[in-house]
């Protein structure tokens, strides 16, 4: 009695459809050869030019994994069953994956048809959770293109609304979803579009507290965001993760692509070890996008996210793709992981999730100091007390004969920076004007010019005439 090999849906189209071929030999590399001698075509999909088994094909003999056996040595005997199992480099046993309805059979016929997809490649895709970081340009065909593929369960991490100026590229949305939130109607969309799937909306901002904990749900994760902070974020958190980031970039005509995957290859880090100064390359908000970017740069990014989940293919790992639409030109860079990476290198010292925004903002200007105040009666009590502070009046010499507060040094506002010298910086200055508009911007330029302690007087002598003194004449 012969040995009965199994075939898989999408090699039969190889083996005059038969489900299942009697062979004689004594090892599984025997048999195997034998079915490849048998039929021509099907040798080229079990096998590589070097006659090795594909990484995609998986053999069982009566169920075990000849991996865990002596591979293709592995001695059969009539009666045994041998299975192939089209399957990803190192993949889990098929029992896992979960089956397909008629419906959804259907539904992905030009897939299933495709021996690198087939009914197990598609059941992959069911079984697969991928995350996409923003609903926005490049989340948008990401999104459709996943749900459309059958990606069983898509995340997407998103808390803004639709405004008219997305519609120009973000496809996810129409004319009425203005003004509704992006993961209600990506969601709504995305069904509409697939109802065998699963849309898990994270309405929340993505930051170094949940970001670790959310990847970890995931299969892959795809980075759509036009930040630097969270592009920073997410490559970190998907190295410690041990996630593949599936990365996308537009501003204007230009789009990059790459997956980052700290195991196999470099991270964004290794590329860009810190992020430019805040202000050099401007967002798509203030620089403009071509509307079709996002839609090419999008779909490769799904492109790839469907590569790494069947396990075929060479994903782009250790390569950064350029498209300079505007040219129409692409280059591909080879990349490489940094040795001396601080997240994916030998030693690295990134550990765990840091501050992102003080990382991209380091080397800005430090924001200007807020301008401390303090409420007309709190003056009066601060002069009754005779605290040790100088009054300063910004206003102009003819509102100062009108009225004043008594004690009060008169210094107009347009004046200030000629007379500084007239004040000490060891003093405590409380500023004034009339309504308190001019004086906050003299307690400003004060704390520009190295003045440590200066307050403003909410609301100005108006508010002392009617909350302190109305002998002092309102103007
Ligand atoms: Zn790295």
């Amino acid at each position: 009695m012969p040995v009965k090999v199994m075939l898989p849906t999408a090699l039969r189209a190889f083996a005059d459809r038969q489900e299942a071929v009697e062979l004689e030999g004594a090892t599984v590399g025997e048999v195997l050869g034998r079915l490849a001698g048998r039929y021509a075509k099907l040798k080229e999909h079990l096998y590589t030019g070097d006659g090795k088994l594909r990484n995609f094909v998986n053999v069982y003999v009566n169920d075990e994994d000849i991996r865990h056996l002596k591979g293709p040595d592995t001695a059969v005997k009539a009666g045994d069953t041998v299975l192939i199992v089209p399957s990803i480099a190192g993949g889990s046993a098929t029992a896992a994956l979960p089956a397909l309805s008629r419906e959804e059979l259907q539904r992905y016929h030009r897939h299933i048809i495709m021996p690198e997809v087939g009914t197990e490649g598609q059941a992959r895709l069911k079984k697969a959770r991928v995350l996409a970081i923003g609903a926005g340009g490049l989340g948008s065909p990401y999104t459709l293109y996943l749900a459309a593929a059958g990606v069983g369960t898509i995340g997407i991490v998103d808390f803004d609304t639709v405004d008219a100026t997305n519609l120009q590229r973000q496809i996810l949305y129409s004319s009425d979803s203005i003004g509704k939130p992006k993961l209600a109607e990506a969601k709504a969309r995305l069904k509409a579009l697939n109802p065998h799937i699963e849309v898990e909306p994270r309405e929340e901002r993505l930051t170094s507290q949940n970001a670790l904990e959310l990847f970890k749900r995931y299969d892959v994760v795809a980075d759509g965001t036009d930040n630097f902070p969270t592009r920073y974020l997410v490559n970190d958190a998907c190295v410690l993760a041990g996630k593949p980031n599936v990365y996308g970039s537009i501003f204007r005509f230009e789009g990059q692509v790459s997956v980052f995957d700290g195991k196999s290859g470099p991270c964004y880090r290794c590329l860009y070890p810190e992020p430019p100064p805040p202000g050099l390359v401007p967002s798509c908000a203030e620089g403009g996008v071509f509307g079709v970017l996002p839609g090419v740069i999008g779909t490769l990014q799904a492109v790839e996210t469907l590569k790494l989940i069947l396990g075929v293919g060479k994903p782009l790992i250790g390569r950064l793709m350029l498209f300079d639409a505007l040219n129409m030109e692409w280059r591909t860079l080879k990349t490489r992981k940094d040795p001396g990476c601080p997240l994916c290198g030998n030693k690295p010292t990134i550990t765990g999730l840091i501050d992102y925004e003080a990382f991209c903002n380091a080397g800005a200007p430090p924001a200007p100091a807020a301008v401390a105040e303090i409420s007309v009666e709190e003056l009066k009590g601060r002069l009754d007390r005779r605290e040790p502070f100088v009054l300063v009046d910004v206003r102009e010499p003819h509102e100062y004969e009108i009225a004043r507060i008594p004690g009060s040094l008169l210094i107009p506002l347009g004046q200030l920076p000629e007379r500084l010298s007239e004040l000490s910086k060891e003093d405590d200055l409380v500023v004034h004007c009339k309504m308190g508009g001019r004086s906050m911007k003299a307690a400003k330029l004060l704390l520009e010019k190295g003045f440590k302690r200066v307050t403003n007087v909410a609301g100005g002598i108006n508010a002392w005439s009617e909350r302190v003194d109305p002998n002092v004449p309102k103007y």
